[in-house]
């Protein structure tokens, strides 16, 4: 089992971020760390009563690398937000760019 708190994450946005965006992603306006049941994580660029982005993660981690696989997962769609201004934010060729770039520096992007 591993928890996170705001520190951790900030901390590995940090060191990805460096490694594999350049340093070019923002941290999310809003965080969100709390048990959520039917996925790990989840990234909201806007919404109809939020008017900035909000980065969601479980609270609950089997272990660190699939915490930092799933960061890193959202992080690739903080990127075709902040940087290609994609709202749909996909599972598209940039999103299969940027996994093989992270299997390549050794990080495996979690689904
Ligand atoms: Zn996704």
């Amino acid at each position: 089992m591993f928890k996170i708190n705001k520190k951790n994450v900030v901390k590995n946005f940090d060191i990805l971020n460096k490694k594999i965006f350049e340093s070019k992603l923002n941290f999310p306006k809003e965080i969100e760390i709390e048990y959520m049941d039917t996925e790990l994580g989840a990234y909201i660029p806007f919404d109809e009563d939020q008017d900035h982005d909000l980065l969601m993660l479980t609270d609950d981690w089997e272990t660190k690398d699939q915490f930092v696989g799933v960061l890193l997962h959202e992080m690739i769609h903080i990127w075709q937000w902040q940087q290609l201004k994609n709202d749909k934010c996909g599972h598209d060729e940039i999103f299969k760019q940027f996994q093989n770039k992270s299997q390549q520096l050794g990080f495996e992007v979690e689904f």
